[in-house]
């Protein structure tokens, strides 16, 4: 079978690959541990089920114009007043399915070939494959202090001719990093200097650890018309409401690049399902206390996550300010982040996303967005697979495992 040579560059998102894994270890009865999940388990707040359910009801379901139906766009106009302090018109508005459509979409709108986009190190697994498939070049920049978080003039220094876009994620997926409003504050600057598209993925930024307030972008880009701003700010309902399966996300951005991807949208997807986007609406226009039981659940999972962690020796770890993951260094153990994960899915069944993945070796992306005693079940597993000195057996409910490693 003949296959394209871009089907041949993209890889597999290797996160869904892991859900599907642990899906089928589940199945066979395997007491599989998923700390490689990427969406709370909390329910669909119940303001979203009535909208959606009160549209299904009407039997009613047609094509929604491709850039929304009004009333989503109502909803995304008041929520970005509220959060952002931004009033935008229903031109600046675009929603997609996730925030995953939203970032293809705007860059198959701004990339010619082999233009590059930059994003720091470590970064969410689908920039890079999206900005190939959108026929750029992706440009990861790594911090060269070794943290998670690169200076202004380290993403300044890779900006060249064929620069075309930055991306910047905060909270960080797979860090958990908030990067400081120092650091957004300037990568604003250098786009607007250097007439740079900057997409602002602020997909994690209300689940947010020990009182911080989210970043608005907004705050530093310079006064005046959004219409000649190469601002886009990407949202979705899927984290913050645990609405991941509605596939609901958007943008906001100048008018014409929102006209632009709403046109590549109508031609590859048309417009979002529309009961999802009712969903949308009665998340965004409900009752807000689900944000704040997630955020303080994920909070909670955290604290332990780390306690955890730190009591884990030759573990090195940054405390993650949001998000519902953390990126620890396991390099002491083995610098091979494939083999490990591989090594602990095998062994102690704990399912994790190896380091490179998200660009740096070493290091495994754990997440806390499921049940407390899966994160203390399963960093005790990771602990008694690695340690040399650990007792030789270990219970796997109620099956005994025998040490033939190390
Ligand atoms: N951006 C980041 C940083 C993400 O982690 C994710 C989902 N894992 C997305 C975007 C996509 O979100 P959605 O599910 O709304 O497409």
């Amino acid at each position: 079978m003949s296959l394209s040579q871009l089907a041949r560059s993209i890889c597999e998102s290797p996160t869904l690959k892991l859900n599907e894994i642990a899906a089928l270890l589940r199945d066979k009865g395997e007491p599989v541990i998923h700390l490689g999940g990427g969406e709370p388990k909390s329910k669909t707040p119940i303001d979203a089920i009535m909208s959606c359910s009160s549209m299904l009801q009407t039997g009613d379901v047609k094509y929604a114009p491709p850039d929304g139906i009004p009333a989503l766009k109502k909803a995304i106009i008041r929520y970005t007043e509220e959060h952002y302090g931004r009033i935008v018109s229903p031109e600046n508005v675009i929603a997609s399915n996730g925030a995953k459509q939203a970032i293809m979409v705007a860059l198959h709108a701004i990339l010619d070939p082999k233009e590059e986009v930059i994003f720091p190190v470590p970064y969410w697994v689908s920039y890079p494959e999206m900005v190939k498939l959108a026929g750029g070049v992706p440009v990861p920049v790594t911090a060269r202090d070794g943290s998670f978080e690169p200076t202004v003039d380290e993403i300044a220094e890779a900006i060249g001719s064929y620069t075309k876009a930055v991306i910047i994620n905060s909270p960080n997926n797979p860090s958990g990093v908030v990067y400081s409003e120092k650091f957004v504050a300037g990568v604003v600057e250098q786009c607007e200097k250097r007439g740079l598209y900057l997409i602002m993925d602020d997909t994690y930024n209300r689940l947010l650890f020990d009182g911080r307030t989210p970043t608005n972008c907004y705050r530093y880009a310079s006064e005046g018309n959004l219409d000649s701003s190469k601002l886009l700010l990407i949202n979705c309902v899927s984290k913050m409401y645990a609405m991941t399966g509605f596939r609901i996300g958007w943008a906001i951005g100048n008018k014409a690049l929102i006209r632009a991807m709403t046109n590549i949208q109508s031609q590859e997807t048309s417009g979002p399902a529309t009961p999802s986007q009712w969903a949308a609406v009665g998340a965004l226009n409900g009752i807000q206390s689900s944000i704040e039981s997630l955020r303080l659940t994920l909070e909670n999972n955290r604290n332990v996550m780390m306690s955890r962690l730190e009591a884990f020796p030759g573990v090195k770890v940054v405390k993650p300010g949001g998000t519902f993951y953390c990126f620890p260094d396991f390099s002491a153990y083995e610098k091979d982040s494939g083999k490990l994960a591989r090594l602990l899915l095998e062994k102690v069944r704990v399912v994790t996303v190896p380091g490179r993945e998200f660009g740096l070796e070493g290091h495994l992306r754990l997440s806390y967005c499921g049940a407390i005693k899966d994160v203390t079940e399963g960093i005790n597993r990771i602990k008694w697979a690695l340690d040399p000195d650990a007792p030789n057996e270990l219970f796997l409910g109620d099956r005994k495992i025998v040490r033939d490693w190390r």
